[in-house]
């Protein structure tokens, strides 16, 4: 029978270099979701108000001193004036990343960046060393399965936040001189210059210089002299046939925009029945209400508004000031309404499945970045490749059961659950991923890859080996130190409210081989 511990991870200590320091500094600090993921939604359909565009424009002309909370929500405001009010996923791209001090382009305080205590949450990676170590076996399994390639391995991260789980990750495939030597390049996504700045410090060191050219910029890495390249989006990174990317997405796809729609039944008017001929038969007879998607807006609320007034939920901090937007529903159709809630089957059933009232978030850049990584591995018709190759990892939070995320944008700061609508580009939003989706897209986009998963994180890292490399780990650290090291992995992997081991899901893309060969952490044994 085979062992669910990998053969490979039997001998933690063959694997792993030298143990660093314990990260013990978050360990009290929540995670991005908070205690309770389900507490904090804003929940579209109780807050949300009609949106009529007299009602929304005279808002605004009423409001013409008002105070705004950041610079960015001026900017939002004056720009929802000359259009009227904007899809969700316009706000939210541009809380997160606009120029004008996004959350992640610029906006938060110079002493701090997003990540741990002084910061506003706590990813694995900052919690646990083992975590990207074990990200890193993971590819290495995936390259002695795949036969060992002796070059042309490229490394991609997209999101990488402080660079600590490249940091990890290399460090391990250090240990596989074989595996080490095969790798090109390290290709990492980043849209904040502050964090790429602080991935550069850690991977290259404070002294390495950076260059820019037209792809990006460039560096050394501390590791084997590897050439790093940083891009701003994944569309930047060149695609060739005979490359093997490695990529890995921890934390990224919740903070892509998301549009967000509501089916409604809207009685069908004159204009929109059917033509009759026969003009003996009256419209009423002919009329039935037909089940539409209205997409949710951002306006600002009313001038003077208080946490009160907009009944910000209970779960939500009450201790930032009035949230300055909020969401209405749009009285008819937008150019998105009509097209992304077709876009999918699984979408589409919703009409009979729920009814008026169903709830509906599409995230268009999830299936752009899940359709690139397939295209990368296994080759699609403008990239075509002859031998599939490569592995795409992507670990998030979000369904692991196929449903589509409802009501999932959360506002987080200093590890509290806010407004997403308060203190614009000082707030982290983000919100659920929908796995099944972006394993439909990949699917889609590429007929040489195959989809493991979505599994719990918890699964996921057990069966990768966590508790024999943090035994390892623990003992090496002596007894105080080793207390922490044993308590952030079990956080890793902890099913219940606290934990992460649950509402974390890890998702593997793979070069399409008719299911017969299952990924280490997703029931497979390491073949070497
Ligand atoms: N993976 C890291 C960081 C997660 S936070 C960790 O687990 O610790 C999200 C990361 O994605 C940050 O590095 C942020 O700057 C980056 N990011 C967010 N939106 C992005 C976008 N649209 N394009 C590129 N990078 C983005």
């Amino acid at each position: 029978m085979k062992s669910a511990v990998p053969r490979a991870l039997r001998n933690a200590r063959r694997i792993f270099p030298r143990a660093s320091s314990t990260r013990s500094s978050s360990l009290s600090s929540s995670p991005r979701l908070g205690n309770n993921r389900l507490s904090g939604t804003t929940t579209l359909t109780s807050q949300h108000r009609n949106f009529s565009a007299t009602t929304g424009l005279r808002d605004i002309d009423e409001d013409k001193d008002r105070k705004w909370s950041t610079p960015l929500a001026k900017q939002l405001a004056a720009a929802i004036e000359l259009t009227g009010p904007i899809p969700l996923a316009s706000f939210m791209r541009m809380c997160l990343t606009s120029d004008i001090g996004g959350y992640y382009t610029g906006a938060i305080e110079k002493d701090r960046d997003q990540f741990g205590l002084k910061g506003d949450f706590v990813t694995s990676p900052e919690i646990s060393q083992v975590f990207g170590e074990l990200i890193g076996v993971w590819f290495l399994t995936e390259w002695l399965a795949q036969g060992r390639q002796s070059r042309g391995v490229e490394l991609v991260e997209v999101g990488p936040g402080r660079g600590t789980l490249m940091d990890d990750v290399l460090r391990t495939i250090q240990s596989f001189p074989a595996m080490a030597n095969s790798i090109d390049v390290i290709y990492m996504v980043e849209a904040s210059p502050e964090l790429r700045m602080a991935q550069k410090n850690l991977l290259c060191g404070e002294d390495a210089p950076m260059t820019e050219s037209k792809v990006g910029y460039h560096s050394v890495c501390k590791y084997n002299a590897l050439p790093i390249v940083w891009t701003e989006t994944i569309k930047s990174i060149p695609i060739a046939p005979h490359k093997m990317p490695f990529i890995v997405a921890h934390e990224f796809f919740d903070a892509l925009p998301i549009h967000a729609f509501e089916l409604v039944s809207v009685p069908a008017s004159k204009s929109e029945a059917p033509s009759s001929t026969d003009n003996s038969s009256p419209s009423s007879k002919t009329t039935t209400p037909t089940l539409q998607w209205r997409e949710m807006l951002v306006s600002p609320t009313p001038p003077g508004s208080t946490h009160e007034s907009l009944k910000t939920p209970a779960t939500q901090s009450r201790e930032t000031p009035p949230p300055d937007f909020q969401l209405t529903r749009a009285t008819s159709s937008t150019r998105h309404s009509l097209y992304l809630p077709e876009s999918s089957p699984r979408f589409r059933a919703l009409k009979s499945t729920v009814g008026p009232g169903a709830l509906l978030e599409v995230c268009p850049d999830a299936s752009l970045y899940a359709s690139d990584f397939a295209a990368r591995i296994g080759g699609s018709p403008q990239h075509p490749k002859p031998k599939p190759s490569g592995a795409a990892l992507i670990l998030d939070y979000g369904p692991g059961d196929g449903t589509i995320p409802t009501n999932s944008l959360r506002g987080i700061r200093k590890h509290r659950r806010v407004s997403p609508f308060a203190e614009p580009g000082l707030t982290d939003l983000s919100v659920d991923v929908d796995f099944a989706g972006i394993a439909e897209s990949a699917t889609r986009a590429s007929e040489g890859v195959e989809v493991h998963g979505p599994v719990a994180q918890g699964d996921f890292l057990e069966l990768m080996g966590i508790r024999e490399r943090a035994e390892v780990l623990a003992k090496r650290a002596g007894e105080e130190k080793g207390r922490a090291v044993e308590k952030a992995w079990r956080r890793l992997v902890d099913r219940g409210p606290g934990g992460m081991g649950k509402v974390y899901q890890a998702l593997a893309i793979l070069p399409e081989n008719g299911g017969r060969r299952r990924p280490v952490g997703f029931g497979g044994d390491v073949v070497q």
